[in-house]
């Protein structure tokens, strides 16, 4: 009785060693000796999310077209971080920074297709620019398809990876931007569900992510344009007013939380989701009845 009584509590604690106290003993470092290659991420989403990966346990290799900012932000996060040049509209460059990312770190676990750009063409369709249109595209879908081809190009040796995409909740409903925009996020979300029933068969994940509007030089500059005359603190506060959930605030951290979570191992049977990060928005349309004396 007694030894199946210890035992039994050994055949307990282990099975807690294993289902929880993994999960504490990896709370500071759930990426901890990944690498992680993270397209535009020089400025907003991108660079929040490298910190994150950084404070856990990863190392980061930054591909964006801005060359300068890259340095600086590489600079800011420390020796963790790398910055190449990278055009996402070239698949030359998309190439090369995989390779590179293979010489320096031999191994690629996560490579996140975040590169993107707002669209200022005008609103209706009749007026839409097709070559306005064939440009986002190029930068919003065609960048991020070239960086799936890359990524799973060398993770297929090894059968293990994360592949992010960031789409938006805008290419989930219609009216909340653009045209194009809309168009090509929405293709993001197309993107990672049709990857994904290829990509499962060599153990390889990939999901998308799609925030709400968050406060990054993306938005700000959009919203600059429409409203000029107010300073970017109040443009802040006008973004995170757009929000539903209470008085909780969508930041960049939010986003790059989500995406330790799908890097992560804890993430490990989760593939070609989309992780919503807008705080319910998408989720419901809360119908304003009319007060009473207001009815009829
Ligand atoms: P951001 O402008 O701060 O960052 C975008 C980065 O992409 C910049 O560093 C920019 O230099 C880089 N980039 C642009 N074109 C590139 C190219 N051709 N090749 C390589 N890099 C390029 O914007 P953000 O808000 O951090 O946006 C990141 C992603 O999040 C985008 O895909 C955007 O569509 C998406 N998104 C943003 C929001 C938001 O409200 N900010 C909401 C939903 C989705």
């Amino acid at each position: 009785l007694r030894i199946g009584l210890r035992n039994g509590i050994i055949f307990r604690v282990s099975l807690a060693q294993r289902f929880y106290n993994r999960d504490l003993s990896t709370q500071n470092g759930r990426l901890e000796g990944k690498v992680a290659l993270i397209t535009g991420a020089a400025s907003g989403i991108g660079k929040a999310a490298a910190a994150k990966f950084i404070s856990n346990g990863a190392k980061v290799v930054i591909a964006d077209i801005e060359h300068q900012l890259g340095k600086a932000t590489v600079d800011e996060l420390g020796p963790n971080a790398t910055f190449i040049h990278c055009d996402v509209t070239k698949e030359s460059d998309i190439s090369d920074a995989v390779d590179f990312t293979i010489s320096k770190h031999k191994q690629l676990d996560v490579m996140s297709n975040n590169a993107g750009v707002p669209c200022y063409s005008p609103p209706s369709i009749v007026d839409l620019d097709l070559a306005v249109f064939d440009r986002v595209m190029g930068i919003n879908v065609r960048g991020v398809l070239a960086g799936i081809k890359h990524g799973f190009r060398v993770m297929i040796p090894r059968g293990t990876g994360s592949i992010l995409c960031t789409s938006s909740v805008t290419g989930m409903m219609g009216g909340l931007a653009q045209h194009t925009y809309s168009v090509s996020k929405s293709a993001v979300i197309g993107i990672v569900k049709s990857m994904a029933a290829e990509l499962c068969q060599h153990g390889i994940r990939i999901n998308c992510i799609s925030p709400f509007a968050v406060p990054t030089p993306f938005t700000l500059d959009e919203m600059s344009k429409i409203y000029p005359h107010i300073d970017s603190e109040q443009l802040v506060k006008m973004i995170h007013r757009f929000g539903v959930l209470g008085k909780a605030t969508l930041e960049p951290s939010d986003v790059a939380d989500a995406a330790v979570y799908l890097a992560s191992d804890d993430a490990k049977y989760v593939s070609g989701h989309n992780l919503v990060v807008d705080g319910g928005f998408t989720s419901f349309k809360r119908l304003e009845f009319p007060s009473p004396d207001k009815a009829q």
